[in-house]
Protein backbone atom coordinates (compact mmCIF):
# COMPACT_ATOMS: atom_id res chain seq x y z
CA UNK A 1 0.00 0.00 0.00
CA UNK A 2 1.33 3.46 -1.20
CA UNK A 3 1.64 5.40 1.88
CA UNK A 4 1.93 8.72 3.90
CA UNK A 5 2.49 9.89 6.73
CA UNK A 6 0.78 13.40 7.66
CA UNK A 7 1.46 15.79 10.46
CA UNK A 8 -1.58 17.59 9.48
CA UNK A 9 -2.35 21.35 8.89
CA UNK A 10 -3.64 22.69 12.63
CA UNK A 11 -3.49 26.07 14.67
CA UNK A 12 -1.20 29.30 12.99
CA UNK A 13 1.92 27.98 13.88
CA UNK A 14 1.06 25.22 15.99
CA UNK A 15 4.26 23.24 16.70
CA UNK A 16 2.44 20.17 17.61
CA UNK A 17 4.08 17.58 14.89
CA UNK A 18 5.65 14.65 15.67
CA UNK A 19 8.59 15.72 17.92
CA UNK A 20 6.90 18.09 19.78
CA UNK A 21 6.86 17.37 23.59
CA UNK A 22 4.62 20.51 24.40
CA UNK A 23 2.00 20.58 21.30
CA UNK A 24 1.36 24.09 21.54
CA UNK A 25 2.00 27.42 19.64
CA UNK A 26 5.19 29.37 20.91
CA UNK A 27 5.89 32.71 21.72
CA UNK A 28 8.48 33.21 18.94
CA UNK A 29 8.76 30.35 15.35
CA UNK A 30 9.56 26.95 16.54
CA UNK A 31 9.38 23.70 14.51
CA UNK A 32 10.67 20.32 15.97
CA UNK A 33 11.41 17.52 13.36
CA UNK A 34 8.45 14.79 13.03
CA UNK A 35 11.16 12.34 13.70
CA UNK A 36 8.08 10.35 15.16
CA UNK A 37 7.02 10.18 11.86
CA UNK A 38 10.27 10.16 9.98
CA UNK A 39 11.30 6.86 11.79
CA UNK A 40 8.73 4.59 10.59
CA UNK A 41 8.93 6.23 6.98
CA UNK A 42 11.95 5.26 6.85
CA UNK A 43 10.83 1.49 7.31
CA UNK A 44 8.12 1.60 4.57
CA UNK A 45 9.54 1.81 1.15
CA UNK A 46 8.52 4.89 -1.27
CA UNK A 47 6.15 5.96 2.07
CA UNK A 48 6.21 10.19 2.08
CA UNK A 49 6.42 12.15 5.20
CA UNK A 50 4.21 15.43 4.62
CA UNK A 51 5.19 17.97 7.63
CA UNK A 52 2.11 20.54 7.30
CA UNK A 53 2.71 23.25 9.56
CA UNK A 54 6.06 24.16 9.36
CA UNK A 55 5.67 24.05 5.39
CA UNK A 56 3.12 26.01 5.42
CA UNK A 57 0.52 23.71 3.71
CA UNK A 58 -3.07 24.25 4.15
CA UNK A 59 -5.88 21.69 4.20
CA UNK A 60 -6.52 21.66 0.14
CA UNK A 61 -2.81 21.51 0.12
CA UNK A 62 -2.74 18.50 2.35
CA UNK A 63 -6.04 16.66 1.08
CA UNK A 64 -4.66 16.68 -2.71
CA UNK A 65 -1.40 15.00 -1.45
CA UNK A 66 -3.05 12.64 0.54
CA UNK A 67 -5.29 11.39 -2.31
CA UNK A 68 -2.37 9.77 -4.14
CA UNK A 69 -1.93 7.06 -1.06
CA UNK A 70 -3.74 3.89 -0.43
CA UNK A 71 -3.04 4.33 3.45
CA UNK A 72 -2.24 7.69 5.34
CA UNK A 73 -0.69 7.75 9.00
CA UNK A 74 -1.85 10.67 11.02
CA UNK A 75 0.21 11.51 14.12
CA UNK A 76 -1.70 12.98 16.70
CA UNK A 77 -1.75 14.47 20.23
CA UNK A 78 -4.13 15.21 23.04
CA UNK A 79 -4.45 18.94 22.16
CA UNK A 80 -5.27 18.10 18.56
CA UNK A 81 -7.14 15.00 18.32
CA UNK A 82 -10.09 17.11 17.30
CA UNK A 83 -8.71 19.10 14.72
CA UNK A 84 -6.87 15.65 13.55
CA UNK A 85 -9.90 13.72 12.93
CA UNK A 86 -11.56 16.05 10.97
CA UNK A 87 -8.50 15.76 8.61
CA UNK A 88 -9.36 12.26 8.47
CA UNK A 89 -12.75 12.51 7.93
CA UNK A 90 -11.94 15.32 4.40
CA UNK A 91 -9.56 12.81 3.70
CA UNK A 92 -11.79 9.96 4.02
CA UNK A 93 -14.77 12.07 2.67
CA UNK A 94 -12.25 12.37 -0.97
CA UNK A 95 -11.02 9.29 -1.25
CA UNK A 96 -13.56 6.63 0.89
CA UNK A 97 -11.25 3.69 0.33
CA UNK A 98 -8.13 5.78 1.71
CA UNK A 99 -7.07 3.26 5.46
CA UNK A 100 -6.15 5.46 7.88
CA UNK A 101 -3.95 4.88 11.27
CA UNK A 102 -3.22 7.44 14.15
CA UNK A 103 -0.37 7.34 16.41
CA UNK A 104 1.43 9.33 19.05
CA UNK A 105 1.55 9.76 22.85
CA UNK A 106 -2.50 10.19 23.15
CA UNK A 107 -2.93 7.42 20.83
CA UNK A 108 -0.90 5.16 22.64
CA UNK A 109 -2.24 5.69 26.29
CA UNK A 110 -5.95 6.37 24.85
CA UNK A 111 -6.54 3.94 21.64
CA UNK A 112 -10.66 3.18 22.57
CA UNK A 113 -10.68 6.93 22.61
CA UNK A 114 -8.96 7.98 19.99
CA UNK A 115 -10.33 5.57 17.77
CA UNK A 116 -13.84 6.57 18.81
CA UNK A 117 -13.13 10.26 18.11
CA UNK A 118 -14.12 9.66 14.07
CA UNK A 119 -14.96 6.77 12.38
CA UNK A 120 -12.76 7.72 9.91
CA UNK A 121 -9.94 6.49 11.95
CA UNK A 122 -9.63 2.56 10.75
CA UNK A 123 -6.29 1.78 13.71
CA UNK A 124 -4.58 2.98 16.31
CA UNK A 125 -0.82 2.37 17.12
CA UNK A 126 -0.11 1.54 20.79
CA UNK A 127 3.14 2.31 22.34
CA UNK A 128 6.37 1.93 20.08
CA UNK A 129 4.37 2.23 16.59
CA UNK A 130 7.31 2.33 14.37
CA UNK A 131 6.86 -1.80 13.41
CA UNK A 132 3.30 -1.33 13.19
CA UNK A 133 3.09 1.48 11.04
CA UNK A 134 5.83 -0.75 8.60
CA UNK A 135 3.51 -4.25 8.94
CA UNK A 136 0.35 -2.53 8.14
CA UNK A 137 2.02 -0.15 5.14
CA UNK A 138 3.12 -3.85 3.83
CA UNK A 139 -0.66 -4.95 3.66
CA UNK A 140 -1.00 -7.29 6.62
CA UNK A 141 -4.45 -7.97 7.96
CA UNK A 142 -4.99 -5.93 10.84
CA UNK A 143 -5.68 -8.47 13.51
CA UNK A 144 -2.93 -9.98 13.16
CA UNK A 145 -0.11 -7.06 13.91
CA UNK A 146 1.25 -6.94 17.30
CA UNK A 147 0.22 -3.37 18.89
CA UNK A 148 -2.71 -2.36 17.07
CA UNK A 149 -5.98 -1.44 18.27
CA UNK A 150 -9.20 -1.09 15.31
CA UNK A 151 -12.79 -1.85 14.47
CA UNK A 152 -14.14 -5.33 13.58
CA UNK A 153 -17.67 -5.79 13.51
CA UNK A 154 -18.75 -2.69 15.25
CA UNK A 155 -16.63 -3.65 17.76
CA UNK A 156 -12.95 -2.48 19.09
CA UNK A 157 -10.30 -4.83 18.91
CA UNK A 158 -7.29 -4.61 21.23
CA UNK A 159 -4.30 -7.08 19.18
CA UNK A 160 -1.80 -7.89 22.03
CA UNK A 161 0.70 -5.28 23.24
CA UNK A 162 4.06 -5.04 21.00
CA UNK A 163 7.62 -5.86 22.40
CA UNK A 164 9.53 -2.80 23.02
CA UNK A 165 12.28 -2.31 20.30
CA UNK A 166 15.56 -4.17 22.14
CA UNK A 167 18.11 -3.59 19.30
CA UNK A 168 18.22 -0.11 18.54
CA UNK A 169 20.67 -0.04 15.64
CA UNK A 170 18.03 -2.08 13.34
CA UNK A 171 15.92 1.15 12.91
CA UNK A 172 16.95 2.63 9.72
CA UNK A 173 18.56 6.21 9.80
CA UNK A 174 15.89 9.05 9.23
CA UNK A 175 18.66 11.36 7.52
CA UNK A 176 17.42 10.52 3.68
CA UNK A 177 13.61 10.51 4.74
CA UNK A 178 14.34 14.74 6.10
CA UNK A 179 16.36 15.22 2.89
CA UNK A 180 13.64 13.63 0.67
CA UNK A 181 10.36 15.52 2.69
CA UNK A 182 11.73 17.82 4.65
CA UNK A 183 12.53 21.64 3.66
CA UNK A 184 15.03 22.33 6.84
CA UNK A 185 14.90 25.61 6.47
CA UNK A 186 11.53 25.77 7.64
CA UNK A 187 12.31 24.46 10.82
CA UNK A 188 13.31 26.42 13.67
CA UNK A 189 14.33 26.50 17.76
CA UNK A 190 14.74 29.80 18.92
CA UNK A 191 17.72 29.15 20.98
CA UNK A 192 19.33 27.11 18.81
CA UNK A 193 21.64 27.81 15.56
CA UNK A 194 19.86 27.95 12.03
CA UNK A 195 19.50 25.69 10.02
CA UNK A 196 19.63 22.66 12.65
CA UNK A 197 18.65 19.40 12.66
CA UNK A 198 17.48 16.86 15.08
CA UNK A 199 17.40 13.38 15.38
CA UNK A 200 17.41 10.59 17.93
CA UNK A 201 20.06 8.56 19.23
CA UNK A 202 17.86 6.45 21.84
CA UNK A 203 14.78 6.32 23.51
CA UNK A 204 13.82 6.52 27.21
CA UNK A 205 14.45 8.21 30.04
CA UNK A 206 15.03 6.39 33.75
CA UNK A 207 14.02 9.57 35.29
CA UNK A 208 10.42 9.56 37.05
CA UNK A 209 9.58 13.23 36.27
CA UNK A 210 5.43 13.06 36.70
CA UNK A 211 4.36 15.79 33.97
CA UNK A 212 6.85 14.26 31.14
CA UNK A 213 5.34 13.05 28.27
CA UNK A 214 7.40 10.62 26.41
CA UNK A 215 8.96 8.34 28.47
CA UNK A 216 5.69 7.64 30.40
CA UNK A 217 3.51 7.14 27.28
CA UNK A 218 5.73 5.22 24.11
CA UNK A 219 9.46 5.59 25.20
CA UNK A 220 9.66 3.67 28.71
CA UNK A 221 11.98 4.69 31.61
CA UNK A 222 14.78 2.25 30.41
CA UNK A 223 16.95 4.34 28.16
CA UNK A 224 17.47 1.84 25.29
CA UNK A 225 20.22 3.56 22.89
CA UNK A 226 21.93 2.94 19.46
CA UNK A 227 25.38 2.18 19.56
CA UNK A 228 27.75 5.37 19.43
CA UNK A 229 29.11 4.01 16.22
CA UNK A 230 25.61 3.43 14.42
CA UNK A 231 25.17 7.37 15.94
CA UNK A 232 28.25 8.80 14.91
CA UNK A 233 28.09 7.24 11.29
CA UNK A 234 24.92 8.61 11.03
CA UNK A 235 26.09 12.27 11.63
CA UNK A 236 29.04 11.30 9.57
CA UNK A 237 26.53 11.35 6.90
CA UNK A 238 24.10 14.02 7.46
CA UNK A 239 27.11 16.67 7.71
CA UNK A 240 27.81 15.39 3.91
CA UNK A 241 23.36 15.77 3.34
CA UNK A 242 23.12 18.91 4.99
CA UNK A 243 26.06 21.15 4.23
CA UNK A 244 24.28 24.21 5.50
CA UNK A 245 23.57 22.80 8.79
CA UNK A 246 25.17 24.96 11.22
CA UNK A 247 24.03 22.35 14.58
CA UNK A 248 22.91 19.15 15.13
CA UNK A 249 20.32 18.17 18.37
CA UNK A 250 20.25 15.05 20.15
CA UNK A 251 16.67 14.99 21.16
CA UNK A 252 16.83 11.90 23.51
CA UNK A 253 15.12 12.54 26.69
CA UNK A 254 17.97 12.84 28.24
CA UNK A 255 21.06 12.38 25.82
CA UNK A 256 23.04 12.30 28.81
CA UNK A 257 21.45 9.39 30.85
CA UNK A 258 23.83 7.08 29.52
CA UNK A 259 27.24 8.78 30.61
CA UNK A 260 30.26 6.51 28.87
CA UNK A 261 27.88 6.40 26.24
CA UNK A 262 27.39 9.84 25.52
CA UNK A 263 31.03 10.04 26.16
CA UNK A 264 32.36 8.10 23.49
CA UNK A 265 29.77 9.40 21.00
CA UNK A 266 31.30 12.92 21.87
CA UNK A 267 34.75 11.62 21.47
CA UNK A 268 33.71 10.54 17.80
CA UNK A 269 32.13 13.46 17.09
CA UNK A 270 35.09 15.67 18.29
CA UNK A 271 36.82 14.46 14.48
CA UNK A 272 33.95 15.43 12.62
CA UNK A 273 33.91 19.21 13.45
CA UNK A 274 30.29 19.51 13.98
CA UNK A 275 28.65 21.71 16.57
CA UNK A 276 26.04 20.26 18.17
CA UNK A 277 23.70 20.26 21.46
CA UNK A 278 21.61 18.06 23.60
CA UNK A 279 18.87 17.32 26.46
CA UNK A 280 20.61 17.32 29.78
CA UNK A 281 19.54 16.53 33.30
CA UNK A 282 21.25 19.27 35.77
CA UNK A 283 23.29 16.59 37.14
CA UNK A 284 26.75 16.43 35.22
CA UNK A 285 30.16 16.98 36.38
CA UNK A 286 32.31 19.91 35.07
CA UNK A 287 34.79 17.54 33.61
CA UNK A 288 32.41 15.78 31.86
CA UNK A 289 30.68 18.65 30.58
CA UNK A 290 34.36 20.08 29.49
CA UNK A 291 35.09 17.16 27.31
CA UNK A 292 31.50 17.44 25.42
CA UNK A 293 32.61 21.04 25.27
CA UNK A 294 35.95 20.48 23.75
CA UNK A 295 34.10 17.64 21.44
CA UNK A 296 31.63 20.01 19.89
CA UNK A 297 29.18 20.55 22.56
CA UNK A 298 27.32 24.12 22.23
CA UNK A 299 24.12 23.99 24.33
CA UNK A 300 22.27 21.99 26.71
CA UNK A 301 18.22 22.00 27.24
CA UNK A 302 17.98 21.42 30.68
CA UNK A 303 14.57 21.13 32.75
CA UNK A 304 14.92 23.50 35.72
CA UNK A 305 11.10 22.92 36.05
CA UNK A 306 10.97 24.74 39.39
CA UNK A 307 13.00 26.70 42.02
CA UNK A 308 10.54 25.46 45.01
CA UNK A 309 12.26 22.30 46.86
CA UNK A 310 8.73 20.74 47.74
CA UNK A 311 7.62 20.98 44.00
CA UNK A 312 10.68 19.49 42.55
CA UNK A 313 10.29 16.53 45.13
CA UNK A 314 6.62 16.47 44.63
CA UNK A 315 7.36 16.06 40.68
CA UNK A 316 9.92 13.47 41.56
CA UNK A 317 12.28 15.45 39.30
CA UNK A 318 15.23 13.71 41.08
CA UNK A 319 17.66 16.78 41.08
CA UNK A 320 18.37 19.14 43.92
CA UNK A 321 18.68 22.64 43.37
CA UNK A 322 21.75 22.82 44.61
CA UNK A 323 23.44 20.18 42.54
CA UNK A 324 20.90 22.33 39.47
CA UNK A 325 22.89 25.62 40.95
CA UNK A 326 26.82 23.61 41.03
CA UNK A 327 25.94 21.92 37.09
CA UNK A 328 24.77 25.39 35.77
CA UNK A 329 28.08 27.03 36.88
CA UNK A 330 30.03 24.43 35.43
CA UNK A 331 28.64 25.43 32.32
CA UNK A 332 29.17 28.61 32.52
CA UNK A 333 33.01 28.15 33.42
CA UNK A 334 33.12 25.32 29.88
CA UNK A 335 31.22 27.89 28.04
CA UNK A 336 28.10 25.27 27.40
CA UNK A 337 25.39 27.42 26.39
CA UNK A 338 21.50 26.64 28.38
CA UNK A 339 18.53 26.96 27.56
CA UNK A 340 16.56 26.41 30.90
CA UNK A 341 13.06 25.39 31.19
CA UNK A 342 10.74 26.08 33.86
CA UNK A 343 6.74 25.46 34.16
CA UNK A 344 4.09 26.75 36.22
CA UNK A 345 1.29 25.27 37.55
CA UNK A 346 3.27 21.98 38.86
CA UNK A 347 1.84 20.62 41.88
CA UNK A 348 1.06 22.33 44.47
CA UNK A 349 2.06 25.69 42.74
CA UNK A 350 1.69 28.93 45.27
CA UNK A 351 2.45 32.77 44.57
CA UNK A 352 4.76 31.97 46.80
CA UNK A 353 6.35 29.09 44.95
CA UNK A 354 5.65 31.25 41.66
CA UNK A 355 8.18 34.01 43.26
CA UNK A 356 10.83 30.93 44.40
CA UNK A 357 11.06 30.03 40.92
CA UNK A 358 11.38 33.20 39.23
CA UNK A 359 14.56 33.94 41.34
CA UNK A 360 16.04 30.88 41.27
CA UNK A 361 15.68 31.16 37.19
CA UNK A 362 17.79 34.94 37.66
CA UNK A 363 20.27 33.26 39.97
CA UNK A 364 21.05 31.00 37.71
CA UNK A 365 21.11 33.24 35.12
CA UNK A 366 21.36 30.97 32.01
CA UNK A 367 21.29 32.08 28.32
CA UNK A 368 17.79 32.09 27.68
CA UNK A 369 14.58 30.18 29.21
CA UNK A 370 11.49 29.27 27.91
CA UNK A 371 8.27 28.89 30.92
CA UNK A 372 5.03 26.54 29.96
CA UNK A 373 2.38 25.78 31.83
CA UNK A 374 1.84 22.51 33.74
CA UNK A 375 0.21 20.26 30.93
CA UNK A 376 -1.61 17.13 32.36
CA UNK A 377 -1.33 14.56 29.45
CA UNK A 378 -3.13 11.39 29.49
CA UNK A 379 -0.95 8.71 30.29
CA UNK A 380 1.19 11.11 32.40
CA UNK A 381 1.24 10.88 36.48
CA UNK A 382 0.67 14.36 36.88
CA UNK A 383 -2.72 13.72 35.16
CA UNK A 384 -4.00 11.04 37.62
CA UNK A 385 -2.78 13.03 40.67
CA UNK A 386 -4.74 16.46 39.38
CA UNK A 387 -7.64 14.12 38.62
CA UNK A 388 -7.89 12.40 41.89
CA UNK A 389 -7.05 16.22 43.51
CA UNK A 390 -9.92 17.62 41.97
CA UNK A 391 -7.28 20.36 40.17
CA UNK A 392 -8.43 20.26 36.89
CA UNK A 393 -10.19 23.32 35.67
CA UNK A 394 -12.57 22.21 33.06
CA UNK A 395 -14.42 19.18 32.61
CA UNK A 396 -12.72 17.99 29.70
CA UNK A 397 -9.40 17.06 30.85
CA UNK A 398 -7.89 17.24 27.64
CA UNK A 399 -7.98 21.18 26.78
CA UNK A 400 -5.18 21.70 27.03
CA UNK A 401 -5.00 24.70 24.82
CA UNK A 402 -6.40 27.85 23.81
CA UNK A 403 -8.22 28.09 20.12
CA UNK A 404 -5.12 29.66 18.73
CA UNK A 405 -2.97 27.38 19.96
CA UNK A 406 -1.16 28.95 22.88
CA UNK A 407 -1.01 26.74 25.61
CA UNK A 408 -3.81 27.24 28.81
CA UNK A 409 -4.23 26.71 32.15
CA UNK A 410 -5.81 23.52 32.68
CA UNK A 411 -4.72 23.13 36.67
CA UNK A 412 -5.66 24.93 39.63
CA UNK A 413 -5.04 25.04 43.14
CA UNK A 414 -6.76 26.15 46.30
CA UNK A 415 -5.30 29.62 46.94
CA UNK A 416 -4.24 29.82 43.47
CA UNK A 417 -6.76 30.13 40.22
CA UNK A 418 -5.71 29.29 36.99
CA UNK A 419 -5.79 33.05 35.76
CA UNK A 420 -3.00 33.96 38.39
CA UNK A 421 -0.98 30.88 36.93
CA UNK A 422 -1.67 32.11 33.58
CA UNK A 423 -0.58 35.86 34.28
CA UNK A 424 2.67 35.04 36.14
CA UNK A 425 3.79 33.52 32.79
CA UNK A 426 4.08 37.09 31.82
CA UNK A 427 5.68 38.15 34.87
CA UNK A 428 8.50 35.69 34.43
CA UNK A 429 9.25 36.89 30.70
CA UNK A 430 9.64 40.21 31.76
CA UNK A 431 11.33 39.85 35.25
CA UNK A 432 13.60 37.38 33.24
CA UNK A 433 14.54 39.26 30.38
CA UNK A 434 13.70 43.41 31.16
CA UNK A 435 17.05 42.95 32.96
CA UNK A 436 20.76 44.14 31.80
CA UNK A 437 22.43 40.75 31.60
CA UNK A 438 19.88 38.91 29.25
CA UNK A 439 19.47 42.00 27.24
CA UNK A 440 23.89 42.82 26.71
CA UNK A 441 24.08 39.19 26.36
CA UNK A 442 21.55 38.94 23.22
CA UNK A 443 22.76 42.51 22.13
CA UNK A 444 26.41 40.81 21.68
CA UNK A 445 25.02 37.94 19.68
CA UNK A 446 23.42 40.41 17.07
CA UNK A 447 26.80 42.34 16.82
CA UNK A 448 28.03 39.17 16.01
CA UNK A 449 26.21 37.84 13.20
CA UNK A 450 23.80 39.75 10.71
CA UNK A 451 21.62 36.67 10.25
CA UNK A 452 21.28 36.31 14.10
CA UNK A 453 20.51 40.12 14.08
CA UNK A 454 17.80 39.98 11.80
CA UNK A 455 16.85 36.57 13.87
CA UNK A 456 16.79 37.90 17.03
CA UNK A 457 14.95 41.48 15.96
CA UNK A 458 11.88 39.28 14.39
CA UNK A 459 11.48 36.67 17.48
CA UNK A 460 11.64 40.00 19.71
CA UNK A 461 8.66 41.40 17.68
CA UNK A 462 7.06 37.84 17.80
CA UNK A 463 7.64 37.68 21.14
CA UNK A 464 5.92 40.52 22.26
CA UNK A 465 2.97 39.98 20.35
CA UNK A 466 2.61 36.42 22.00
CA UNK A 467 2.68 38.06 24.98
CA UNK A 468 0.05 40.31 23.94
CA UNK A 469 -2.12 37.79 22.68
CA UNK A 470 -2.19 35.80 25.96
CA UNK A 471 -3.22 38.87 27.50
CA UNK A 472 -6.00 39.00 25.15
CA UNK A 473 -6.75 35.09 25.83
CA UNK A 474 -6.88 35.49 29.58
CA UNK A 475 -9.63 38.42 28.96
CA UNK A 476 -11.44 36.54 27.17
CA UNK A 477 -11.39 33.45 29.42
CA UNK A 478 -12.48 36.01 32.69
CA UNK A 479 -14.91 37.55 30.60
CA UNK A 480 -16.39 33.89 29.74
CA UNK A 481 -16.15 33.17 33.34
CA UNK A 482 -18.08 36.23 33.93
CA UNK A 483 -20.91 34.99 31.69
CA UNK A 484 -21.06 31.89 33.22
CA UNK A 485 -21.16 32.60 36.58
CA UNK A 486 -24.51 32.84 38.65
CA UNK A 487 -25.87 36.40 39.03
CA UNK A 488 -25.45 37.83 42.54
CA UNK A 489 -29.26 37.70 44.42
S1 LIG B 1 14.58 13.98 33.10
FE1 LIG B 1 13.57 15.09 31.44
S2 LIG B 1 13.05 13.53 29.92
FE2 LIG B 1 13.54 12.44 31.82
S3 LIG B 1 11.56 12.12 32.81
FE3 LIG B 1 12.41 14.05 33.62
S4 LIG B 1 11.60 15.68 32.28
FE4 LIG B 1 11.30 13.71 31.24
Amino acid sequence: MSTLFLSPPSFDGFDGGAGSRYQARREITSFWYPTWLAQPAALVPDSRLLDCPPHNIGIQQCLETAKAFDHVIIHTSTPSLKNDSKVAEAIKANRPETRIGFVGAHAAVLPTETLKASPAIDWVGRKEFDFTCKEVAEGRPLETIDGLSFRKDGKIVHNREREMIKNMDALPWVADVYQRDLQIEKYFIGYLLHPYVSMYTGRGCPAQCTFCLWPQTIGGHKYRVRSAQNVADEMAYMKKLFPQVKEFFFDDDTFTANLPRAREIAKKLGPLGLTWSCNSRANIDYDTIKSFKDCGLRLFLVGYESGNADILTRIKKGVTMDEMRKFTQACHQAGVVIHGTFILGLPVETQQSIENTINFAKELDVFSLQVSLAAPYPGTELFEMARQNGWFVKKDKTDLVENDGFQQSALEYPGLSKEEIFEAVDRFYRAYYLRPKPILRIIKTMLEDKDVCVRRLREGYEFFKSLRQRKEDLEAAKSAAAVAAPAPA
